[in-house]
């Protein structure tokens, strides 16, 4: 098992180039104006029912111009129902049909479907924010058709900026796209570091990630050989999808987020620290050179972060509980437990592969999790077969979207193939 401290992580050639935010970031002039047409990807999930939680009773502010979902179709017609939206996508053809089916007389939007639905939506000339929460590498494309588009995209798929994130800053340049942060850590980063601040990253020290820990933060090593699914998707301080709950159980969340915030900012990964905060409060935190920790703090709740985004730059006032700082009392901070939460140094050792290492990471990792998830491998074959797929292929080329693609595929078949034929050992 490789086992990369966090400080000891090579420098990764493919980071020399590029310092500096991923897009640029127009005044407000340059941006929509109010209302917004939001599109958004990923309604049905958690992230995407959050956002419209967000847009719901500010209609001076939003207005829904379309939503995309997968399978589940009664949730996907009662929200467009709910906000009428012109157009619609689901996963597969027969999804059109039964969707059409669940909406009120008088209501009939353009349905479209699949991967190619998805990137129609992303680049529709009729919305001006994209939200891209579509989980997992099927948010690739659609955000690549919203960075190509030019949009104004709040990006909480992570997994599109680890699978190509040179790609999404290029068509940025080529397209005048702005990307907006949801995840939390990101957020919270573009918030501390303000546009200014964007600017003047080549003198930011080191980003500092936080983490919760997950679940089992806490437990002793032998426990993590007997977790079961419902262990591993109970989050102590988050609500979320099933399949970054269990990325936030093995770290690998983190992992994923120390690349997210490499492709974002420009940094090389010895430039992007990760400490364990497990009361979830401080989102993340700059270091400068001169000793000072430009940080900011909220609940959590993935509606602060959606709003911001959504809003960019003003914001938009939420009906959340203040944050009780006397009630807190103390904000707690510790080092990650690397040995027993291996994901974090494979994340960091994939960047050091070269471009292809990512890609393997994230596809071996979401094929681990669907697997585990379905009860058919344990909770500590995630990190093997993980680290399989990093130690067991040779370096690729990965530079263009075929490649990154292929690279996808059969790292998935070969891991599939791997655990059928008995999880791999140590
Ligand atoms: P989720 O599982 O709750 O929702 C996923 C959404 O994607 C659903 O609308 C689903 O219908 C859709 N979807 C699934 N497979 C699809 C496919 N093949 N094609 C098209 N649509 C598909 O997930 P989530 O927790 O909302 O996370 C969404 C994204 O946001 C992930 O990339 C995650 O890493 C990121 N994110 C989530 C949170 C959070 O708090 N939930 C925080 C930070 C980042
Ligand atoms: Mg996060």
């Amino acid at each position: 098992m490789i086992d990369t401290a966090a400080h000891a992580a090579p420098f990764a050639p493919e980071h020399d180039s590029g310092a500096g935010y991923i897009s640029s970031l127009p005044g407000e002039d340059a941006l929509p104006g109010f209302p917004r047409r939001l599109c958004l990807l990923g309604s049905t999930g958690s992230i995407g029912k959050n956002a419209l939680r967000v847009a719901e009773g500010r209609p001076e502010r939003f207005t829904v111009a379309a939503l995309a979902g997968a399978t589940n179709l009664a949730l996907l017609a009662e929200q467009a129902a709910r906000f009428r939206p012109a157009r619609l996508c689901v996963l597969t053809p027969s999804g059109v049909d039964a969707l059409a089916g669940m909406l009120p007389a008088g209501y009939a939007p353009d349905i479209v479907h699949g991967p190619e639905g998805y990137a129609s939506l992303a680049a529709d000339a009729d919305s001006d924010v994209v939200l891209s929460a579509i989980v997992g590498a099927a948010g690739l494309m659609p955000t690549l058709a919203a960075a190509r588009a030019g949009k104004l995209v709040a990006l909480a798929n992570k997994e599109s900026l680890v699978l190509a994130g040179d790609l999404i800053r290029q068509a940025c340049r080529e397209s005048g796209a702005v990307i907006l942060p949801v995840d939390s850590e990101h957020n919270a980063l573009f918030q501390a570091l303000g546009g200014p601040g964007l600017r003047e990253l080549p003198h930011v020290a080191t980003l500092v990630l936080t983490a919760s820990g997950g679940p089992f933060r806490d437990k002793p090593a032998a426990f993590l050989q007997t977790v079961t699914r419902e262990q591993a998707l109970n989050h102590p301080n988050w609500s979320m999808g099933p399949k970054i709950s269990v990325d936030s159980a093995t770290l690998m969340n983190k992992g994923l987020e120390v690349i997210e915030a490499c492709r974002l900012f420009g940094l090389p990964p010895e430039r992007v620290e990760v400490v364990v905060h497990p009361q979830s409060i401080v989102h993340s935190l700059a270091r400068y050179h001169d000793g000072s920790l430009l940080a900011h703090l909220g609940p959590p709740d993935m509606r602060v972060a959606i709003a911001y985004c959504l809003g960019y730059p003003r914001r938009t006032p939420l009906d959340l509980p203040a944050v009780d700082l006397v009630a807190l009392g103390s904000l707690t901070f510790e080092a990650p437990r690397h040995d027993d939460f291996p994901c974090l140094s494979l994340a960091r050792h994939s960047l050091s592969l070269g471009a292809w290492g990512p890609v393997a990471l994230n596809a071996a990792n979401e094929t681990a999790v669907e697997l585990f998830l379905a009860g058919r491998i344990a909770f500590l074959d995630i990190p093997r077969l993980v680290d399989f797929a990093l130690t067991t292929q040779a370096g690729v080329y990965a530079d263009d979207l075929d490649a990154i693609l292929e690279i996808d595929r059969t790292t998935r078949r070969r891991v599939r193939e791997r655990a059928e034929g008995g999880a791999p050992r140590g």
